[in-house]
């Protein structure tokens, strides 16, 4: 294919030692057909496709015809699945390459649903329509919301069928990542106790996503303690808009910080801290309120594989590794306490900010409130909802106004505030089917819609009222699938 797009590739990865990868080509499709492209996403890229015809286009989102430069393969990598420790890999993504723009910021570029690899196990290595262009909706919603994650340039359709508890429409999502290294690649790396390949990682991972500390005697340790705090910060992000990851297992952690793996993710209409969507999640592992606890387990995961390098004493490596690990709780509760005032527009500290929050938390709890529309409401965003008359809750905002006056705040300054954290759309979960429903007939408009309203979270325009009404009362539960 002629190079008339801007692809700029430079494949860093590909450089690693075997370990790391095998070396594999997407495998072909038999009648690809692109279905979505992400425009804005590709002008941040540098890249053009807007002289490139629809089939050409089709042939390449599909992985049947690779750009210029590219390198592929598919990366290895471990995790703990729900709790338990599995050798894993790339088994239906393949990583084309690296492009690095003119700004020389560099971007994991990665087919999903490419094809079987050696890391396969038992799988088709595909991916269907519906789940792939679920993760470019909520990867889409979570980046306009501001929150670090990887993100969709297309989803194209391969015109196979894929083999789930139905025969559905095969797809492949074109998913770009700062990087794909993950906790579970360092498991991988781990596991092989080779020490030279593991500093090799250190390295690797320190040059590109964490620079500021190249030349640390204390790398391991410096390298820990920065991935803490960027998934405290990206835990914290989550619990502000009520995001649900759903499949929190190590190899779904990303080193960079962003949210990555969207299977059966979705977000929380009223508020309950033990919401859990997926329906493989029977024990509400991964439900809303457990994921600061499990992002610190998956962290002390990530700091025993990091032991060997921290101290030549092992006993001194665990002393320092556990004491940085119990530090978690610290810097993720200092956190989610100024994200939570900034969500009620509190300036300042006050001792009793803490039980102002929890009793807003517990009175949404007790009455079903709509996490959302709650903050919005507050924000004197037009919400009819009889339950913020009741006195239950004008009581709270008694409090709540008592307190916002204090530490020379104003009405203007703290509805500022809030409207940059408080977002008063989110994709809601029938509104999302709603749209993969339709896109299953062919039908794109519902979900060209949808995405352009989530696109402006903060300040929607236009007619947007019926995205924020929750779901429809129903006797059935909503459940996510994994990414099948
Ligand atoms: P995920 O649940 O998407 O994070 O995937 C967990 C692991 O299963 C990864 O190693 C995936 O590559 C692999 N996997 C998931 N679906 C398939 C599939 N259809 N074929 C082959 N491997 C798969
Ligand atoms: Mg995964």
């Amino acid at each position: 294919m002629k190079n008339n797009i801007n692809w700029n590739f430079d494949n860093s990865y590909s450089k690693l030692p075997e370990a790391f990868k095998e070396i594999i080509k997407p495998v072909s499709v038999l009648n690809p057909e692109l279905v979505i492209l992400n425009e804005e996403l590709a002008e941040e890229l540098g890249l053009d496709f807007s002289k490139i015809d629809k089939n050409e286009l089709s042939a390449l989102f599909a992985g049947n015809v690779l750009p210029q430069g590219t390198s592929s393969l598919a990366q290895a990598y471990a995790g703990h699945q729900f709790g338990h420790f599995t050798m894993l890999g790339d088994g239906r993504a393949v990583l084309i390459g690296e492009h690095v723009t003119s700004q020389k910021k560099r971007y994991d570029i990665q087919f999903k649903g490419s094809g079987r690899t050696s890391f396969s196990r038992g799988g088709d290595g595909r991916a269907a329509l519906g789940p792939m262009l679920r993760e470019y909706i909520i990867s889409e919603a979570i980046h306009s919301l501001n929150i670090p994650t990887t993100r969709s340039l297309a989803v194209t359709k391969t015109g196979e069928k894929v083999v789930r508890e139905n025969l559905l429409e095969g797809a492949i999502l074109t998913r770009v990542a700062s990087s794909h290294i993950r906790v579970g690649t360092f498991q991988y790396i781990a596991a092989k106790q080779n020490i030279n390949e593991l500093e090799i990682l250190i390295d690797y991972t320190v040059d590109r996503h964490y620079p500021e500390i190249k030349s640390s005697k204390t790398k391991a340790v410096d390298l820990l303690n920065l991935v803490i705090e960027k998934q405290c910060q990206l835990i914290v992000d989550w619990m502000r808009v009520g995001f649900i990851h759903g499949v929190m297992n190590t190899d779904n952690m990303a080193i960079s910080g962003e949210t990555i793996d969207y299977g059966p993710c979705a977000f929380m209409d009223h508020y309950d801290p033990k919401t859990v969507f997926s329906s493989i999640d029977k024990f509400g592992r991964y439900a809303f309120s457990n994921q600061p606890p499990i992002a610190k387990w998956n962290l002390a995961r990530f700091a025993e594989c990091l032991i060997p390098l921290i101290d030549k004493d092992e006993d001194q490596a665990i002393k320092t590794a556990t004491e940085i690990i119990d530090n978690f709780q610290n810097i993720y509760e200092k956190k989610w306490l100024n994200m939570m005032k900034s969500k009620l527009g509190l300036f300042g500290e006050n001792k009793d900010d803490q039980d102002l929050i929890n009793s807003l938390l517990n009175w949404m709890k007790k009455n079903k409130a709509d996490y959302t529309n709650t903050f919005s409401y507050l924000m004197e965003m037009p919400i009819k909802d009889e339950i913020y008359n009741e006195k239950s809750f004008t009581d709270w905002v008694k409090k709540w106004k008592n307190r916002s006056r204090l530490n020379n705040s104003n009405k203007e300054k703290q509805i500022k505030l809030m409207k940059k954290v408080n977002p008063l759309i989110i994709p809601r979960n029938h509104k999302v089917e709603e749209a993969l429903i339709d896109a299953d007939k062919d039908n794109y408009k519902t979900l060209v819609r949808l995405l352009s309203i989530i696109q402006k979270p903060y300040n929607p325009k236009g007619n947007f009222s019926e995205f924020q009404s929750p779901p429809p009362a129903s006797k059935e539960k909503y459940q996510t699938f994994c990414g099948t």
